[in-house]
């Protein structure tokens, strides 16, 4: 529980109830010990554009090499209200609302930093990304869970029912990791009706936004013209441009709840990483957002096709993101996480357990793949798995 230090009087206590190693972190690491193809933790294996690598040279060159403001570097700023303002639905956002952040979860723990008071409750609806718990109780705020509903849908009164004088906010991730569910305008609506006599603020996890597949749209928060008005949207470039470990990313957010996040922000980080963040902007002039949502879904396609003679069952092929969560009950009576570190160990493919997903960590017989891979990655993984049974 406590970390003790060599004075032994001395320890450090846990703040909050999150592993200390991610099971993202440890899922890679069981991969790499075991030589196994690594379709776990969300990032592609397939290389960044070229032309972003080039900005990012051009922009340390040109010397942009010093502090930026602490929203953000204009020109980024200005090219995330066109880029916004360009999307299928538009968004428009004025610059005054945009802050640039050091990644997504950055981006939400610093809107839990700015909102809550110890003792608040924060709704959280599982399965959930797992930084959004401790974030909550770091800040001094009480995780109140619901569960999604067996196809990973929000249950309205479920979510009611636990509303409290106590509750400050409510985390809602879409498209969602694990599941790939999309928020639709009338989700968003049925929040509204819940919310809207009461003090929450809703903190929005869209940092897949660019990833839907189908006939899915992306329906933002900030779409919705009265949530728009109490709510943090956070946004990932890492995900948008394929790039997870530039840890870049942005929050739209009205201007007073952007001023209050500042507050915050100005003490926790300021700024954030210049020259990326002008190779950033030199990228959304050039981003073809629908050429890039094609080759994801094709990615998603790929997988599902590669693992069709394999018995796991899809309920639901992702609606968007970078996972497919499949069922492998039929077939195996493990728990997911030891179905995980089996498949790992034993045929070399490695994946999450969805129980990872939930502060109880119950059994789910799920597990999710990612399908952010070149596609000899994934044929390398249906091949491994040719003898699953
Ligand atoms: N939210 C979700 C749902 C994620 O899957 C991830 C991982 N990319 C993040 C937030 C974190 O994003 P970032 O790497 O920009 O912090
Ligand atoms: N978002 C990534 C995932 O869900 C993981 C990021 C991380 O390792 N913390 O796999």
């Amino acid at each position: 529980m406590y970390i003790w230090l060599k004075d032994p009087n001395m320890r450090i206590e846990r703040k909050h109830s999150g592993k200390d190693i991610s099971i993202f972190s440890e899922m890679t690491l069981l991969a790499q010990q075991h030589g196994a193809v690594n379709l776990s933790q969300g990032f592609p294996d397939f290389e960044t554009d070229p032309k972003l690598k080039e900005l990012l040279a051009k922009a340390t060159a040109d010397n942009h090499n010093q502090y930026a403001p602490l929203t953000g570097v204009p020109l980024l700023i200005e090219n995330l209200a066109t880029f916004n303002a360009a999307r299928p639905k538009p968004l428009r956002i004025h610059p005054s609302e945009i802050i640039i952040t050091p990644g997504a979860t950055y981006g939400i723990y610093c809107a839990l930093a700015t909102i809550l008071n110890p003792g608040d409750e924060v709704i959280v609806l599982e399965p959930s990304y797992d930084s959004y718990v401790p974030a909550i109780e770091i800040n001094g705020g009480k995780p109140v869970f619901v569960s999604l509903d067996t196809d990973f849908r929000p249950d309205f009164e479920k979510i009611r029912n636990v509303v409290t004088m106590q509750t400050r906010a409510i985390i809602i991730n879409s498209p969602h990791n694990p599941s790939g569910n999309i928020w639709t305008e009338s989700d968003w609506e049925q929040l509204w009706q819940i919310v809207k006599d009461t003090e929450i603020i809703v903190i929005s996890d869209e940092v897949y936004d660019l990833l839907c597949y189908d006939e899915n749209t992306f329906t933002s928060v900030m779409h919705h013209t009265q949530l728009r008005e109490r709510s943090y949207a956070v946004f990932s470039f890492g995900k948008m441009f394929h790039a997870t470990g530039w840890k870049v990313g942005y929050v739209l957010a009205s201007e007073e709840l952007n001023h209050a996040f500042r507050r915050v922000h100005q003490y926790l980080s300021f700024c954030v990483n210049v020259p990326a963040q002008y190779a950033l902007a030199g990228y959304l002039e050039v981003f073809d957002a629908k050429a890039n949502a094609q080759m994801m879904q094709e990615k998603r396609d790929y997988l599902i096709d590669a693992f069709a003679c394999l018995p796991f069952e899809i309920s639901s092929k992702a609606q968007g993101g970078y996972f497919q969560t499949m069922d492998y009950r039929n077939f195996s009576d493990l728990n997911d996480k030891d179905f995980a570190v089996w498949l790992t160990r034993e045929k070399k493919v490695c994946t999450v357990p969805v129980s990872a997903f939930y502060h109880n960590g119950q059994n789910t017989g799920k597990v999710r793949f990612c399908f952010a891979k070149k596609e000899e990655t994934m044929d390398k993984a249906a091949e491994l798995l040719r003898n699953l049974l």
